[in-house]
């Protein structure tokens, strides 16, 4: 079985599980408690911040240790939310990005929300951006840095510098960035969030980094007051090994990204009109979004899982609600397209033969689909 869905999740690295057992094994102390149990686990807590500090260029106090990216991105946007005058409180943010920033901002901000357009490749339209900003400064710009769905990697540096020349908060959803790209410059964020399960990790840990104390949840007064609650050790320190894996992993993507491009080309080659989107653009090394020429998406994924690769129809997030994700609509993709979306992503564990193993298995699928809907005698629109 070959996977390719790792933009949804990833499976755990092996060390990482080893760290996971170790830490639940010997460190379940509660870090709070004043006995030597607990005290080596807030220890050990302090030097896993250090340390993902260090690797993300910034204090750790800035590091807060969240469920993952989900939590942490309402907590930028409720604090935002609540400490800024109800009248004069309006946010920038794309139209592409993913429902835990698109959503909470709706909840909190409903009509004092503007929108960044995107161009059809997925792209955020800087200059439109540049326009929004000058005819009103914004209590916050939001902009995911490399979009889960499409890959396309976003011009995150340059929004940061623009929002610091201003003196706006500029938070990015650095979810798909950390742990698969150089982090360099992310420490130009006012504030950024990441999920330690896309990079090899496990699910439910991940953190946002601020450069102003963000109170999130009042209880115990853990995280530095930030956020109540007993730490998710083993989670944590799941995270650190995961960081510190992931960091060594840069000599992966050239790999990856060249066995992609072979990946893509082949199909590009087999069906006339299968569009690659955000093709022309910069791109995440592990990810392909593609319009197929035919069929749904479910009945690809479906095809494909059976073939022996795991693939997904687009954002997992949209998938459990069965309904297209906002990305369709903004970069202007009938909803015909849009069934027709199929996304295919790596990991560092992914080899070459997996990558042409899935050409071929597409290429199958879809003689596969033909002949049924040829035996089903049914016309498909
Ligand atoms: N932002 C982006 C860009 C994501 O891809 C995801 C996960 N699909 C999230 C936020 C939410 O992460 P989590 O589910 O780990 O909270």
């Amino acid at each position: 079985m070959a996977y390719f869905d790792n933009n949804s999740t990833t499976r755990p690295l092996p060390e990482v599980l080893e760290s996971f057992l170790g830490a639940s094994r010997k460190s379940w102390g509660n870090p709070s408690s004043p006995h030597r149990l607990g005290s080596r686990v807030r220890a050990l807590i302090n030097r896993a911040r250090e340390e993902i500090g260090q690797s993300l260029e910034v204090e750790p106090h800035q590091v807060t240790f969240t469920s993952g990216s989900t939590e942490s991105n309402n907590a930028i946007l409720s604090w935002i939310a609540n400490n800024q005058s109800r009248r004069t409180t309006n946010v920038l943010i794309s139209t592409i990005e993913h429902p835990s920033i698109l959503e909470t901002a709706q909840f909190y901000f409903s009509d004092s929300i503007r929108y960044i357009p995107v161009d059809s490749d997925g792209l955020l339209d800087i200059h439109a951006f540049q326009k929004l900003l000058d005819q009103k400064l914004p209590s916050l710009v939001s902009l995911i840095a490399v979009h889960n769905e499409t890959g396309v990697m976003q011009p995150w540096h340059q929004v940061a510098q623009i929002c610091r020349d201003r003196g706006v908060w500029f938070h990015c959803d650095a979810t798909q960035w950390v742990g698969k790209l150089d982090t360099d410059g992310l420490n130009a964020c006012s504030s950024f969030s990441f999920s330690a399960h896309k990079f090899g990790g496990t699910k439910g840990v991940g953190a946002f980094v601020s450069n102003q104390p963000v109170s999130l949840i009042k209880g115990g007064g853990q995280e530095g007051e930030t956020r109540g609650g007993t730490e998710n050790f083993p989670g944590i320190e799941a995270m650190r090994i995961a960081l510190k894996y992931s960091c060594n992993a840069a000599s992966a993507q050239v790999e990856q990204e060249t066995w992609k491009k072979s990946f893509e080309d082949s199909l590009l080659k087999e069906f006339n009109s299968l569009k690659v989107i955000g093709h022309p653009v910069p791109r995440m090394w592990n990810t392909s979004l593609l319009c197929l020429p035919e069929f749904d998406n479910l009945s690809w994924v479906s095809k494909l899982d059976k073939l022996g690769y795991t693939v997904s129809t687009g954002s997992a997030c949209s998938t459990a609600r069965e309904k297209p994700s906002g990305l369709s609509a903004a970069i202007g993709l009938s909803k015909s397209e849009s069934r027709r979306l199929v996304r295919v992503s790596s990991f560092t564990e992914t080899t070459e033969e997996d990558w042409l193993g899935l050409a071929n298995a597409f290429k199958d699928a879809f003689h596969e689909l033909k002949l049924e809907q040829e035996n089903s005698g049914v016309v498909v629109l």
